[in-house]
């Protein structure tokens, strides 16, 4: 195949990644978008194997089909619920690929082989590509035991955490400095030490970052999965394995600023000062008041304006679809209805997007968090349906609280508040929530699918 050929079908795949990008944009273009970035991560990979004097695919072909079969198993089984975790071990994935593609590009072109001579650049690239890989690969395993709670989803604060995580780093520079002033000295076990402490400084990294910034480390290691990948297409000198990466790194920079921002923390807070429990206990005033659906149903049907506010339990109970069915009733009802949503609601960016568009909730009622709360005053209803942290007012008003300073929606400044869940149990970040013991709350207890369709069985009959 001509380099220019080449080139060309290059030029053809970036486009489709950004159009892809663009299109990702908008749920209702969203899916449409997933499926040109594909394809044109697919013509992108045949034409490099096509491009690269391959004399025997056999290998090549067993993983290509290994990998397709785990992929397409993984994506059938894997529950809603199980979203995020799967995202964290696909930033993990990108990171393991870009270390092993720096890694063979070292063994490849090694400087000790006379006949493939590394520059200074090739090899920063590699031990960048092997750095940042191995960080992303170990960071991102530990996000995922945190994100299912295969280990403790807090914050982990180890004796002199910052200072060994600054000794890994020096560690790895000092190599990586050896190897490039004296490549003529390189052994095979100075790579491995920078591999080890890749690994190693990636889960020092996660670690310590728990409860309500974990949105944070999912978006930075997405950005970092983007950056080893770059850094390895810079190494085997390809090009549009350096335009994917940068896209995907770009945006993982775009999003870790939206997450910081809608967690009203900045970036260094969030990766140094690490997540704190609370210096005392938040006070709360007032009684629980529970309520049953019948109860639920007479308020409701005499609302005029009614706003719902998903979270995490809206995806564990599977309620987007009764969530919509019940907004359809209200609206026939003669009812304003809005769907409000927390940029960080759920286990993954755009979670609830996700599970609303799925439903087919109408994009024109989903609204933003400062849009309904400028408004909120005036709702008669909002209905929490298994969200916690992200309408927790201690953010607002209690000093002492780990999310102090944290946006949230501010529900309880609406007339009445429903929430839904199944018990009093905090979310994820562990923070008791006064928003339950508040005037206008009633709590509806128990599952929010079976609490919202009894509700809907009472509008029904
Ligand atoms: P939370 O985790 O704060 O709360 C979820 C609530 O859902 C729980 O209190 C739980 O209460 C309730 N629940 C669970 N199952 C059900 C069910 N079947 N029916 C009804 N209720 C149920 O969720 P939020 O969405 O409010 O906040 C998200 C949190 O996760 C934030 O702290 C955020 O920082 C963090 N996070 C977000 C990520 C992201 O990218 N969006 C990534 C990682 C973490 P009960 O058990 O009593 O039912």
């Amino acid at each position: 195949m001509s380099p220019e050929l080449i080139g060309a079908v290059y030029i053809l795949s970036a486009i489709l990644f950004v159009y892809g990008l663009k299109l990702l944009s908008s749920p209702a273009t969203a899916v449409r978008g997933n499926q040109l970035s594909s394809l044109g991560m697919l013509v992108a990979v045949v034409v490099t194997l096509g491009s690269r004097e391959i004399i025997d695919f056999r290998w090549i072909a067993v993983a290509a089909v290994l990998g397709t079969i785990v992929g397409a198993v993984a994506a059938q089984r894997v529950a809603m619920t199980g979203m995020p975790e799967m995202v964290a071990l696909f930033n993990g994935s990108g990171g393991i690929a870009s270390l092993l593609v720096g890694w063979a590009a070292l063994d490849m072109g090694g400087a000790t082989d006379a006949e493939l001579p590394q520059t200074t650049f090739t090899i920063v690239t590699i031990l960048i590509s092997i750095l940042i890989g191995g960080v992303t690969f170990s960071g991102s395993i530990i996000a995922w035991g945190k994100l299912s709670e295969t280990m403790p989803s807090r914050a982990i604060s180890l004796p002199g955490q910052q200072f060994i995580s600054l000794l890994l780093l020096v560690a790895m520079i000092g190599c990586g400095a050896m190897m490039v002033a004296q490549p003529e000295t390189w052994n095979s076990t100075l790579i491995y030490v920078v591999i080890v402490l890749s690994l190693i400084l990636g889960v020092m990294a996660v670690i310590p970052i728990g409860g309500a910034d974990m949105p944070v480390v999912i978006s930075l290691l997405n950005s970092y999965s983007g950056l080893a990948a770059c850094a390895a297409g810079l190494a085997i000198n390809n090009t549009i394995l350096i335009v994917a990466g940068s896209l995907v790194g770009a945006a993982g920079i775009i999003l870790t600023n939206i997450m910081c921002k809608a967690m009203n923390r900045s970036l260094s807070h969030v990766l140094f000062s690490g997540f704190t429990a609370a210096k005392t206990a938040t006070k709360v005033e007032g009684e629980v008041k529970p309520i049953v659906p019948d109860d639920a149903y007479l308020i409701l049907e005499a609302a005029s304006s009614v706003v719902m506010v998903p979270g995490y339990g809206m995806a564990v109970a599977q309620a987007q679809h009764v969530v919509r069915e019940l907004g359809e009733l209200l609206e026939e009802n003669g009812a304003e209805v809005s769907y409000a949503i927390h940029p960080v609601a759920g286990r993954m960016p755009g979670h609830m997007n996700v599970l609303l568009a799925e439903a087919n909730v109408p994009y024109d009622q989903l609204v933003e968090m400062d849009d309904i709360n400028r408004r909120i005053e005036n709702v008669d209803v909002a209905i929490v349906i298994g969200a916690n942290d992200v309408v927790n007012p201690a953010a607002r008003e209690d000093e002492n609280s780990p999310i102090y300073g944290m946006p949230i929606i501010n529900v309880d400044q609406a007339r009445t508040v429903f929430v839904l869940k199944r018990s009093m149990a905090s979310g994820f970040s562990g923070v008791e929530n006064p928003l339950f013991f508040k005037q206008n709350t009633r709590m509806l207890f128990g599952d929010a699918k079976q609490s919202l369709s009894s509700v809907i069985a009472a509008f029904k009959s």
